[in-house]
């Protein structure tokens, strides 16, 4: 049998894309070497921030836009809490990257978002203890998304689609012949398709090894902490937060539940050779800043650390994501280096994806290409 289309990796990124491809009509397997769902790459771990006025890059408000429309659709179809709006304050300096960023965008695009000074957020948010010399921008229409509930959820409508899923599998290698008909060898034999999707995330490099991609895969770790405070749960109206701060940026969400306030920093990290090895034990050193970050910036006296989850952010050299067609075949895609921000773009992604195999090319998507890139 030859599949219309497979998808390598069952992450978040490839059930997306699975869901997409099978909503496309095609007749479409995902493969996935561990278990689905699993905690062992970059999807997992309770939270995941959605926000529309982004700092990295102005282009990617479009689709930070239409990824909001696409996940309330998908929880409204679903029926399952999958995204929710609490606002996200970001703090900085007046002249870092963050706060600059996010006013250009805000600029650009015209999105609403509140400036305050020390003082407002203070008066606003008492558990916070922000630096005098920063200010914060608070983003209303931003929140967070339900990673593994995410995750579940676009494994199912890929099911209810046709797709057919096989986990435990781990695909060795591929070849296209002068067809173009794509062979697939796998753990469990070898398969047959027409298309192909590569979403591996951090092992992307290891499985498009001719294609000379280089991404740099680093340790992130998520870390959730119970302190006194009452009025840091979601349900008194806590929003989400990223700070810009002389030691690094750090970034949380709401208490959602008795883990305690998720907290994690975005800025570091180790850099992992083999993303199948990755060292999943705490690691006191990143334990000890978000420490000190939780110290310096918030009011409490108590604090505990609950639990922790390793995680891996997957980054190309410019930081930004690549979503592309295959450098030599037309008939496989990728998408890649999602770099730490990329799950809310989940499902506009899978889209495109699907759009670039039918030749397609949407140019909101051109400064994501590999073009003259360093990819
Ligand atoms: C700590 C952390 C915090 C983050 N915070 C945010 C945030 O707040 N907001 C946001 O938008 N994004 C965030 N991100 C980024 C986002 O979570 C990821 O970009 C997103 O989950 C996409 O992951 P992926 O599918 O590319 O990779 P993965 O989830 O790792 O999926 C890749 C899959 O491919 C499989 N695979 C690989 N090779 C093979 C093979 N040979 N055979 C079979 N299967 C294979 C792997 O097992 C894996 O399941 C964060 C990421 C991390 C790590």
């Amino acid at each position: 049998m030859v599949y219309d289309c497979i998808v390598l990796g069952l992450g978040g990124l490839g059930s997306a894309s699975l869901c997409a491809a099978a909503r496309q009509g095609w007749n479409t397997l995902g493969i996935e070497q561990f278990g689905v769902v699993h905690d062992r790459g970059s999807s997992h771990g309770q939270t995941r921030i959605i926000r529309t006025a982004y700092f990295e890059h102005p282009d990617y408000v479009p689709l930070a836009q239409r990824s909001w429309d696409a996940w309330t659709e998908l929880q409204r179809e679903s029926g399952e809490w999958l995204v929710q709006k609490t606002g996200l304050l970001q703090v900085g300096p007046p002249e870092g990257e963050v706060v600059q960023g996010v006013l250009g965008s805000a600029r650009k695009h015209d999105l609403p978002v509140d400036v305050f000074t020390p003082e407002e957020l203070v008066a606003k948010y008492p558990a916070l203890q922000p630096n005098p010399d920063h200010i914060g921008v608070f983003e209303a229409s931003a929140g967070f998304l339900r990673v593994e509930t995410c995750v579940t959820t676009l494994l199912k409508l890929a099911r209810l689609a046709g797709a057919t899923i096989q986990a435990n599998t781990e695909v060795l290698s591929f070849s296209v012949d002068r067809q173009g008909l794509i062979s697939v060898e796998t753990t469990r034999g070898k398969l047959q398709t027409e298309r192909l999707m590569v979403t591996a995330g951090p092992w992307t490099q290891q499985v498009l090894a001719d294609c000379d991609f280089h991404f740099d895969v680093i340790r992130k770790q998520q870390q959730w902490f119970q302190i006194d405070r009452v009025d840091i749960k979601y349900e008194n109206g806590f929003p989400c937060f990223l700070f810009e701060t002389a030691d690094g940026c750090f970034y949380g969400f709401p208490e959602l539940d008795r883990l305690g306030m998720k907290l994690a920093e975005h800025s570091g990290g180790q850099a992992v050779l083999d993303p199948s090895s990755l060292d999943r034990q705490v690691d006191p050193h990143d334990q000890t800043r978000c420490e000190q970050f939780l110290d310096e910036h918030f009011h409490f006296t108590k604090r505990r650390l609950v639990h922790q989850s390793a995680c891996m952010y997957t980054m190309s050299p410019d930081g930004h994501f690549v979503i592309d067609r295959h450098p030599r075949f037309d008939n496989i895609v990728l998408a890649a280096g999602m770099s730490g921000h990329g799950f809310k773009f989940l499902p506009v992604v899978g889209q495109q994806l699907v759009r670039l195999l039918q030749g397609e090319n949407d140019p909101s998507f051109r400064f994501l290409q590999i073009g003259d890139r360093r990819c």
